[in-house]
C-alpha cells in the first residue's frame, strides 16, 4: 500500500492549498470503497418534516437530495449502497397513527437495516436548527466509546470543514437513538443550519448539495482507506 500511503500524505499535506490534488487523492483512494456496504440514511420523511426553515423549506427534502447524490457517488466508487428511503416517506407501518409511535418504529427500522446488513458504515444525514442565526457549519456526532464511529465522524468532519474554511468544528459524542442502538460504524451528520441565513440559501442550492455529498463521500473514502492501511 505504498501508493496509498503516499496519496494519504499528499491528501493531508495539500488539501487546503490544492483542491485539484485533493480531488485526485480522493479518486485515487476510492478503491477502498469497493464492495463496502454503506447505508445512507436521509433523516425524517413522511409526516416528520424534521427542521422547518423559512417559506416551509423542510429538512426531510434537503437531506434526501444530498443522500441521493451521496449514494450515486458511492455506487460509482464501487460501494454497495442502501438508502433507508428514496422518497418522502418514513419506515413505520401505515396503520400506526401516533406520531411518537411512528417515530419509534421508523428509527428502529433504520437501525435494524444497518445492523442486519452488517454495514461497513451507516451515515445518517440531518440539518441543524438553532435559535441564534449565527450558528453555522456541519457537525458530526459519533457513538461514545466506539473508535470506529469516532474515526468515521472525524474523517467526515474534516472534509465538511473544507466547505466552511472558518469552521473549527470537531466530532461530538451524541446520545441519540441511532448511535445507541447501532452495532456498526455509525455517524450522524448535521450538514448545516437551516436557521443560518447563508446556509439556508446554500442548502437549497443543488450545486452546494453536490459539494456536501462530495464531502461526505471523501470522508468515507478516507475512512475506508485508513482502514486498509492499518
Ligand atoms: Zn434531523
Amino acid at each position: 500500500m505504498v501508493l496509498g500511503t503516499a496519496i494519504l500524505l499528499l491528501w493531508t499535506g495539500t488539501e487546503h492549498l490544492f483542491g485539484f490534488f485533493h480531488r485526485q487523492s480522493v479518486q485515487a483512494l476510492s478503491f477502498a470503497l469497493v464492495d463496502r456496504v454503506v447505508v445512507v440514511d436521509p433523516g425524517h420523511g413522511g409526516v416528520d418534516p424534521g427542521a422547518v426553515g423559512q417559506n416551509n423549506v423542510l429538512e426531510k427534502d434537503l437531506v434526501l437530495a444530498v443522500g441521493k447524490k451521496l449514494a450515486l457517488l458511492l455506487r460509482q466508487g464501487g460501494a454497495k449502497v442502501v438508502l433507508s428511503r428514496e422518497g418522502d416517506y418514513d419506515l413505520a407501518d401505515p396503520e400506526i397513527t401516533g406520531l411518537y409511535q411512528r417515530k419509534r418504529q421508523d428509527l428502529a427500522r433504520r437501525v435494524a437495516l444497518a445492523n442486519n446488513l452488517q454495514a461497513d458504515a451507516f451515515v445518517s444525514i440531518h440539518i441543524n436548527s438553532f435559535p441564534s442565526p449565527s450558528q453555522c457549519g456541519a457537525q458530526t456526532f459519533a457513538r461514545h466509546g466506539s473508535p470506529e464511529s469516532q474515526a468515521l465522524a472525524r474523517c467526515i468532519q474534516e472534509e465538511l470543514n473544507l466547505l466552511a474554511p472558518n469552521s473549527r468544528r470537531v466530532p461530538l459524542p451524541g446520545d441519540y437513538y441511532l448511535l445507541r442502538h447501532s452495532r456498526v460504524p455509525t455517524v450522524i451528520v448535521e450538514i448545516g443550519f437551516i436557521t443560518n441565513p447563508q446556509e439556508y440559501r446554500l442548502l437549497q442550492d443543488p450545486l452546494y448539495q453536490s459539494k456536501l455529498a462530495w464531502g461526505l463521500y471523501a470522508g468515507l473514502v478516507k475512512y475506508f482507506a485508513l482502514r486498509v492501511q492499518n
